[in-house]
């Protein structure tokens, strides 16, 4: 069953508009905060709902807020993390488009609650339409008095700014979407010191999701025990699950966290494509480890889908059917980690051409004896011994088609050719 909070409006063609936003209950919660619940109180409710980070990381949110010292005399900021770039990924992008309202009250409620006057949303460059309705939303905003100075005349200020950028995969990455909103290349930073002391322009700043601030406004409205009381034990709430590849029906779906993998898969999504065997699942986004059918009871939720060992990650479920070579999916995606690794160390950056080579070759039916044990030493060598969380993404994801099916890597290398499609797939960049 869908369990609609964050996509209850969105199928209403006008919820993009400020009116309709309002009479749907729309800013009650920013006023009711700017009124009557101090700045500590907010991260406490948010605390108290279990809400984590829906960008892939899945920290508390009010946690993640507490972080910032209260007596920096720096300026703080709020950056909402638009950049949506994890392939399988693309609830983000509906929230904008059709519900961008939403994510400006989330943002105002989030900024006040950290004590920021400026707050960015930084955009993919590819979101061409979603930026184009988050600064219709943000411009209406700022008409009705509900951003700009002396807010509803509480005496509170906040500057709200949208900015899109180039389109890389590691801007997603919150120090690198900070220095590429600084202007300078979308690169990784060493941490410590964490975005919470120093982030944007050395100031304390928090960055959450788009998601994450969207379910802000609701909790305000309804409270955390309503909240907390959807979900599992330490995954509370919904997710917007991204269901693609090889099924009847793909799309977005709102769910309960703790919804059977199967459920999505067979109920919602309409089951395998042309009535095909289900092959693998990507459960969380491309660069988390694929499952295989006995697997596809799990609960989504953090815990459980880490038990099995893979992630929920952001939730962009990808199902691959019985015909899918495995050889020519991990190609496809050591080619996207490798394109999109930003150079800064060595492991990601030479890391992830080993990688791509050896599968090439393999995938191409050049394959040597030893390419695997060269292929999971390379993923050895990269995993856990990088910057960021790229290099894991572009290892996990490698490894576990590997070792999963080992037999089908095998048989490209010894036969010279597939073992699914009894012929090479066509794999062209
Ligand atoms: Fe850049 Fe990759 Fe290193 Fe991250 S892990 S800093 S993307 S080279």
């Amino acid at each position: 069953m869908e369990l609609k909070v964050l996509f209850k409006y969105t199928d209403d063609p006008d919820q993009y508009k400020m009116d309709t936003y309002i009479s749907h209950g729309g800013y009650k919660a920013w006023e009711k905060v700017l009124k009557e619940i101090k700045p500590d109180e907010v991260i406490e409710i948010v605390k108290q709902s279990g809400v984590r980070g829906r960008g892939g990381a899945g920290f508390p949110a009010g946690v993640k807020w507490g972080f910032v010292p209260k007596d920096s005399p720096k300026p703080k900021y709020l950056v909402c993390n638009g950049d949506e770039s994890e392939p399988g990924t693309c609830k983000d992008r509906v929230l904008m488009e059709n519900d961008p309202h939403r994510v400006v009250e989330g943002m105002a409620i989030s900024s006040y609650a950290i004590g920021a006057h400026h707050a960015f949303i930084y955009i993919r460059g590819e979101f061409v339409f979603p930026a184009e309705r988050m600064r219709g939303a943000i411009e209406e905003a700022y008409e009705k008095g509900f951003l700009g100075k002396d807010i509803l005349g509480t005496g509170y200020d906040l500057e709200m700014t949208v900015h899109t950028g180039g389109g890389a995969y590691i801007c997603g990455e919150e120090t690198a979407l900070l220095n590429s909103l600084e202007g300078k290349p979308g690169m990784s930073r060493i941490r410590p010191p964490f975005p919470a002391i120093e982030g944007l322009y050395a100031s304390p700043t928090v960055v959450n999701n788009v998601e994450t601030l969207a379910n802000v406004p609701e909790i305000i409205n309804r409270g955390a025990d309503w909240y907390a009381g959807m979900g599992t034990e330490k995954s509370k709430g919904t997710r917007i699950f991204c269901l693609s590849g090889h099924v009847k029906k793909p799309g977005n779906y709102e769910l309960e966290l703790g919804t059977p993998l199967r459920h999505l898969i067979y109920d919602l999504g309409g089951g395998i494509l042309d009535d095909k065997e289900l092959k693998a699942v990507i459960p969380g986004g491309s660069s988390t480890p694929v499952l295989t059918p006995d697997q596809i009871d799990v609960p989504m939720d953090f815990e459980s889908v880490a038990e099995i060992g893979s992630m929920l990650g952001s939730c962009g479920v990808i199902v691959m059917h019985e015909d899918t070579c495995m050889v020519w999916a991990a190609t496809r995606l050591a080619y996207f980690y490798m394109h999109e690794s930003c150079g800064k160390c060595t492991p990601c950056r030479m890391g992830t051409q080993w990688m791509y080579q050896i599968l090439s070759r393999i995938e191409s039916g050049e394959g040597r004896p030893e390419d695997m044990d060269h292929l999971l030493s390379a993923c050895d060598n990269i995993e856990g011994q990088t910057l960021c969380p790229l290099g894991d993404a572009a290892a996990m994801p490698v490894r576990s088609f590997a070792k999963t099916f080992r037999e089908e890597f095998e048989y490209h290398i010894e036969h010279k050719k597939c073992m699914v499609q009894n012929s090479f797939p066509s794999f062209g960049q």
